[in-house]
């Protein structure tokens, strides 16, 4: 049992509740009180004066086996499996350490990453939680066809729908629209047809799976939210009519304003001049789109498409600040981190401090609500907990543990 008091506690939900300490107890939160109701408690404490206990972070969009190099792709092609399957797991820990306890991986290379999430779920390795949809599904030619599983026309839609739930994906990502870091598309396009995408978000449905869509232009959007899609992923070039759709049907944006202000900060040392050129002339309709989609009320979950040029597994809290850039309040922006990544990914478990729930926890300096840096920049990052144990900040996987004991 750790009883955490003295600080402020901000519950996941938007709540900052002062005075309360929080008791973990094994895996789990037991309870959440003020503080006169642990009087007497004689078990180990841990003084929070100064900082906020938090719901550990959720990212809603990354991918494990890309890392962050200049051209994702180049990399990934030249490792072998057992290679990638060591950067996935690599890379699942570097967010753990940043802070991040649960991730979705919204699109991986030959399930190798669904052994990771494995590992990590038997309690073989520490990690995050990881749910993974597997290979992206999309049209011949389409954004992600180097990896992804291509599929044209609504009965192979279908079918590599099914390939991926009998693999064991926990979510099905399917393509709506061209994208930035595949060559020759743009991300204006719609990809899918309407047809398509009803089709394969059906299925996934179906068998009771969530699912995501890359989609960046209008058409893509509209087709992808009228299949019923759970989430729109980047969401670009919105109009009123999408935005309109997707409240209707309760659809979250997962923007990843990071992956585009990753590329275009760093034009010019080695990302694909294919990339660097789209990013640039869709970044401010990116803008203008989260901006509208907040103003109009509509619901976010944080995520980062970690992985793509620098834009770093472990850096992911980062998102944090650029929403509150693009007009979230802070307390907003943590609320899309830790509440809505979890009843997105329908995890009921996580993202909440509650007595129930799993006690998956971030300790940061002073006020995140107030700063959004004490939560975004990991230097102000005291600790991290997984299901109630202590995770070792810094670069955990590069150090063998006999030289750390040393
Ligand atoms: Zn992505």
């Amino acid at each position: 049992m750790i009883l955490f008091k003295g600080g402020w506690v901000f519950d996941g939900g938007g709540q900052r509740l002062d005075g309360h300490g929080v008791l973990i107890e094994g895996t789990g939160i037991a309870k959440v009180a003020p503080l006169g109701e642990f009087d007497g408690f004689e078990g180990e404490a841990v003084d929070t004066a100064g900082a906020t206990l938090m719901p550990g972070l959720i990212d809603c969009h990354v991918h494990l086996v890309y890392s962050g190099h200049p051209d994702p792709r180049s990399t990934l092609a030249k490792q072998s499996p057992a290679e990638t399957t060591l950067t996935a797991l690599e890379n699942a820990q570097k967010n753990l350490a940043g802070g991040i306890t649960a991730v979705r991986d919204c699109g991986g290379k030959d399930h190798l990453e669904f052994a990771v999430r494995d590992a990590i779920g038997r309690g073989i390795f520490q990690g995050p939680t990881i749910h993974a949809a597997g290979r992206m599904i999309c049209m011949t030619g389409g954004h992600g066809n180097s990896m992804g599983r291509v599929a044209d026309g609504p009965n192979e839609v279908v079918k590599a729908v099914r390939e991926q739930i009998h693999a064991g994906c926990d979510l099905v990502k399917i393509m709506a629209t061209g994208g930035v870091m595949t060559p020759g598309v743009n991300p204006e396009d719609a990809h899918y047809s309407a047809g398509e995408m009803k089709a394969g978000v059906t299925e996934a449905r179906r068998f009771h799976k969530r699912t995501a869509s890359h989609a960046q232009g209008t058409e893509g959007i509209l087709n992808a939210v009228r299949a019923g899609i759970h989430s729109i992923e980047h969401g670009i070039f919105m109009t009123e009519k999408c935005i309109e759709e997707m409240k209707e049907g309760g659809v979250y944006l997962v923007a990843t304003v990071s992956a585009l202000k990753n590329i275009i900060a760093n034009a010019g040392n080695g990302v694909p001049a294919y990339a660097v050129e789209k990013s640039i002339r869709v970044s401010e309709d990116h803008q203008r789109s989260v901006r509208m989609f907040h103003a109009a009320g509509g619901k976010f979950a944080m995520g980062t498409d970690a992985g793509t040029p620098f834009n770093y597994h472990g850096d992911n809290a980062l998102e944090l600040g650029h929403l509150v850039d693009y007009g979230l309040s802070p307390s907003e922006a943590l609320v899309a981190a830790t509440a809505h990544g979890a009843d997105l990914m329908g995890l009921p478990d996580i993202g909440r401090i509650e007595a129930g729930k799993q006690a998956d926890l971030l300790l940061v300096e002073g006020d995140p609500t107030k700063d959004i840096r004490m939560a975004a920049d990991k230097a102000n990052h005291r600790a991290v907990y997984k299901a109630g144990v202590a995770v070792p900040l810094g670069r955990p996987a590069a150090r063998p543990a006999r030289q750390a004991a040393e």
